[in-house]
């Protein structure tokens, strides 16, 4: 039997309790791991484990996919009406609404980031996403096509199967609610496996899943780690779609394992290195508030964070006066402290991936013009990292950092600011800053990026499809767009004239 556990927060601005089993949920029921093997779940803030939960491996993988199976071909897929499946997603939404400070609290705990910002982001977000795609469940339609006078043709969108999800740490729960809205409201069923690093709500949520009454196998999820339980659902042969968000280094693996296998559709959100234009026309103010909040916001973990910030020699020099500023009145500390805008970064590995792009930059030359070390004794805490005098071939300028560290780069001409932008494997996200909308929107448009935000930034809503372009990933997530994810287009012929051959 797994273990449950048991957490009671006792902070200055979130007092709760919570408790849950920390199995793998398979088949409507909680289990240990095939191997009765468990993972270390650990607080960033302080390094200490906060909690073991059982792990999934291969023969999990297995059992959820024999139970999604079932559960597609008796009790879901063609088996439920849409208004049945809409009406759980809102059942789930309401739960998550009734349970929405310890989800919040849960996320903070477990990611680092402030329970403030996983109220109003992640656990707000994710219900929105969840209630939205409850509406779409009974809207999914086909159309009828005119071919000839003897026929009916008519297209019918039907769900795919089982479907794998594979998610990452940075927004655990939105993440997962990303996956889940789309894929239940089309009536699929889910193999789900959550970061190893950020297991928690998505356990948690195992809980809200089975009481808001989605039947047994519908949703299986099982935490683990990736090169087991992850490569397992990439390479299962009755796994019909893998949805993957992470790196592009680890997407590419699953479409390797997918060409591999069965050929199993694969849709993709990958990384970023997110570029921010400030033209000499903005508002500074604006673009200073935007620009912090795209680079430090969630602590540089968000896969659109505007790391390469461009800037218009004419408002360079006031530009970096005032983000400076901005940076630096950033608080870091415990994510339920007071006020705390910065927790500490996810885990050691980031904290020293981190920290060794910094030192890239210092040893290619590249000024550290703010923070650039550690903050604090304890915890994977870094200070907000600005770099000025950087090159474009530096690696700090090339690659995704995934932390609180943005460049600074000087631009006089609009052409050339343009091709740097777009000088990228990328094409996740863009930002433009200028007063002149000609002139923004022109550049908007000349962006390779999924997504082009004009005098804004982070600006994420679940009716709006959010994914890359080149190597940032493949397929949209979010909106209408998503349903095309999950569902296989079939087309029916219905002659009804005896006289057609
Ligand atoms: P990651 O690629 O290391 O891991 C993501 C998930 O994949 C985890 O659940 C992990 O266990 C699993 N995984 C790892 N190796 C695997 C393998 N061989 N086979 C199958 N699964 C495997 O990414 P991460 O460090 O968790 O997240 C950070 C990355 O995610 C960043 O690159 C970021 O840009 C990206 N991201 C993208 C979006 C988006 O919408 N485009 C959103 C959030 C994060």
């Amino acid at each position: 039997m797994p273990e449950t556990f048991t957490y009671t927060f006792d902070t200055p601005i979130y007092k709760g309790k919570t408790s849950f089993s920390t199995g793998l949920y398979i088949d409507g029921k909680w289990v240990d791991g095939s191997k009765k093997t468990t993972i270390d779940v650990i607080n960033p803030t302080n390094g200490k484990i906060i909690t073991k939960i059982s792990q999934a491996t291969s023969e999990d993988v297995d059992l959820a996919v024999v139970a999604a199976q079932k559960a597609f071909d008796t009790v879901w897929g063609l088996n439920t009406p849409g208004t049945k499946r809409g009406a759980l997603l809102n059942k789930l939404g309401d739960l998550m609404q009734e349970h929405f400070d310890e989800l919040a609290a849960l996320e903070a705990l477990d990611n680092g980031k402030t329970f403030g910002w996983a109220q109003d982001v992640d656990v707000t977000d994710s219900i929105a996403t969840i209630k939205y795609y409850a509406g779409w469940a009974d809207k999914i339609q086909g159309k009828t096509i005119e071919t000839t006078q003897h026929k009916l043709t008519y297209t019918r969108h039907e769900p795919i199967g089982v479907v794998g999800q594979i998610i990452p740490w940075n927004f655990p729960l939105m993440m997962m609610a990303w996956k889940l809205g789309p894929a239940l409201a089309t009536g699929n069923c889910i193999v789900l496996k959550p970061s190893e690093f950020t297991p928690l709500t998505a356990i948690r949520m195992s809980e809200l899943i089975h009481q808001a009454g989605f039947p047994p196998g519908v949703v299986n999820i099982l935490a683990g780690y990736g090169g087991t339980a992850g490569a397992a659902i990439a390479e299962h042969p009755h796994i019909d779609k893998v949805a993957f968000t992470g790196s592009t280094l680890v997407g590419r693996k699953i479409m390797e394992a997918s060409a591999r296998t069965n050929l199993k559709n694969v849709t993709l959100e990958l990384g970023g290195k997110s570029p921010n234009i400030i033209f000499d026309d903005a508002d500074i103010d604006q673009a200073v508030k935007f620009t912090s909040h795209g680079i430090f916001w969630n602590h540089g973990q968000a896969c659109c964070a505007g790391s390469r910030i461009f800037v218009h020699a004419k408002v360079y020099d006031e530009f970096l006066v005032k983000f400076t500023e901005k940076a630096k009145s950033l608080k870091i500390g415990d994510p339920f402290g007071i006020g705390t805008y910065q927790g500490p970064q996810v885990s050691q590995i980031q904290f020293d991936r981190i920290m060794g792009y910094i030192d890239s930059g210092k040893e290619q030359g590249a000024t550290v013009h703010l923070g650039g070390e550690r903050h604090g004794e304890e915890g994977y805490f870094i200070k907000p990292t600005i770099f000025t005098d950087v090159k474009p071939d530096m690696k700090i300028v090339q690659e995704e950092i995934f932390g609180p560290v943005g460049v600074v780069i000087k631009f006089d001409n609009d052409e050339d600011v343009l091709r740097q932008a777009n000088d990228t494997m990328y094409g996740l996200a863009a930002a433009v800053f200028s007063k002149n909308i000609d002139r923004a929107l022109q550049v908007a448009h000349k962006l390779k990026a999924g997504t082009a935000w004009v005098n804004c930034i982070n600006q994420l809503h679940p009716q709006v499809p959010f994914g890359g372009f080149k190597q940032s990933g493949i397929g949209r997530e979010l909106g209408e767009y998503a349903l095309e994810n999950y569902t296989a287009v079939k087309a029916v012929h219905v002659n009804f004239s005896l006289n057609v051959e």
